[in-house]
């Protein structure tokens, strides 16, 4: 059997962002000109797939990450560095699918993700710019009460304990704008440089005797379902598992896999660095903000105290306006103080969403395997399914089969037309936040 991918646009160097500004000191990697062997390859040298690959080369097998671009060159590399717990959709839609059981299972890894990039980050030096404190906040009372529900969802326990739920008054320990009626804070969550995370753990792969390519694009994969050929236009891997972490950019031709996501764009905006006064009196505990409208903006401020603001989902990328102008915008209507702050970075990237916003993971066929598609939450996610990839590999595939089963509903209109209806039920969906109903 032969797997085509669909060819895209990769680009040697990195996005012009603050994270590529502010990258600590990593070596270009050879492309793959050769015929190389090794037990697990992998596409894709971000999150999901670095965090396999360190996963895999702890534990003793030789593998190979094969990227088209740069390690984290992806989202993984440009996003908001938010490192959220739990997942986009609620447990009681997975409990629907899946039964209250086997929700309740995936419920006991949603801080998982997040304690591997810790445990990461002390075991290997890895000099990210990692920090506590996640905040989600209500623009309206539905808001709030989806945030209460969240909380009291928990059963007492540790998870819980490390929650606050907050009206207006506590919120404005937390964050210096009139724009929301009250939050979440989660002390479990945090944030990441996550350009430098990823390239941390690359360095860690490569420690351990792990193989990364960069600048090679696969574009064919041969299976007989024994042995496995991954091919690049001027070399090849052999091998006997591969995993597909190419999420938003990784499309195989004539696959339904294709209309099973969407590649969807965001925007982020980087201001210069505040004084130390204006970024406490900002974000005062230094937590990681994200608002829970349908298409959130999502902000932070980086370790030398820029504001990074991101928000818009823009479905397949589709009516592309001027880069970073709707966050800006957004930025400085809910922080007025910004009003003149100058912006010295604007970039985008694009993530890989869902129909019913859970993360899928699965088979392209016995011994080809997928993990992607956070719906934009994908931090902690990616470290948790590169670990879950990497147990199906060994053969411990309990968890895997959990989320494998999960329903992974084909969009409407199939690749041409998925864009556009996706807008339009995004569009309704926002007015209904605005609305507040
Ligand atoms: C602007 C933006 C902001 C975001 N903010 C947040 C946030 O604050 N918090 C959060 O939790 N999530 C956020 N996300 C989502 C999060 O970044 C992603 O879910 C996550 O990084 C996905 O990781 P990944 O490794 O699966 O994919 P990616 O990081 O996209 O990596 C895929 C890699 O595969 C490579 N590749 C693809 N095809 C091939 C091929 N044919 N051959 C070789 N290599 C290939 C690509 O070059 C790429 O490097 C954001 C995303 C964006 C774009």
């Amino acid at each position: 059997m032969r797997y085509e991918l669909k060819p895209y646009s990769f680009s040697p160097t990195y996005p012009a962002s603050y994270y590529a500004a502010t990258a600590i000191d990593a070596p270009t990697r050879d492309q793959l000109t050769d015929v190389v062997c090794c037990d697990v390859c992998i596409i894709g040298a971000g999150f999901t797939g670095l965090s396999a690959a360190l996963f895999l080369a702890e534990a003793g097998y030789k593998a190979a990450i094969i990227e088209a671009a740069r390690v984290g060159w992806g989202a993984s590399g440009r996003n908001g560095g938010q490192a959220i717990n739990g997942f986009v959709a609620s447990i009681d839609r997975m409990a629907a699918s899946l039964g209250r059981e086997a929700a309740l299972e995936i419920r006991a890894m949603e801080g998982e993700g997040v304690d591997i990039i810790r445990q990461r980050v002390d075991a290997y030096g890895i000099d990210c710019d990692l920090k506590n404190g996640s905040l989600a906040v209500a623009c309206n009372g539905m808001h709030m009460r989806k945030l209460e529900k969240m909380f009291f969802d928990l059963p007492p326990g540790p998870d819980r304990d490390n929650l606050e739920f907050l009206d207006r008054p506590a919120l404005s320990r937390h964050i210096g704008s009139g724009a929301y009626c009250g939050g979440l804070i989660d002390r479990a969550g945090g944030h990441v440089h996550p350009l430098n995370l990823a390239l941390g753990e690359a360095a860690a792969v490569e420690s351990l005797g792990g193989m990364i390519y960069e600048n090679s694009p696969v574009t064919a994969i041969e299976t007989d379902d024994r042995e496995l050929r991954v091919c690049t236009l001027e070399g090849e891997v052999q091998c006997r598992k591969l995993l597909l972490c190419g999420n938003a950019y990784l499309e195989i031709e004539g696959n339904d896999l294709s209309q099973r996501m969407l590649p969807t764009r965001s925007e982020i905006v980087a201001t210069e660095a505040l004084d130390e006064v204006l970024a406490a009196e900002l974000l005062p505990s230094n937590a990681a903000v994200y608002d829970m409208n349908f298409i959130p903006d999502y902000f932070r401020l980086s370790a030398d105290r820029r504001m990074l603001f991101g928000c818009s989902a823009n479905y397949g990328g589709l009516g592309k306006r001027p880069l970073g102008n709707v966050s800006e915008a957004h930025m400085r209507r809910v922080f007025p103080q910004l009003r003149n702050a100058r912006i010295d970075y604007r970039w985008d990237g694009i993530f890989a969403v869902t129909v019913n916003r859970f993360p899928q993971l699965g088979h392209v066929a016995g011994n080809i395997l997928y993990g992607r598609a956070y719906s934009g939450q994908g931090v902690n996610c990616s470290h948790l399914f590169g670990k879950l990839l990497f147990e199906a590999v060994v053969e411990r595939t309990a968890r895997f089969d959990l989320f494998a089963s999960l329903p992974q509903p084909e969009f409407p209109g199939g690749t041409t037309l998925r864009a556009p209806i996706t807008t339009v039920a995004a569009w309704w969906l926002q007015t209904r936040d605005r609305l507040g109903v």
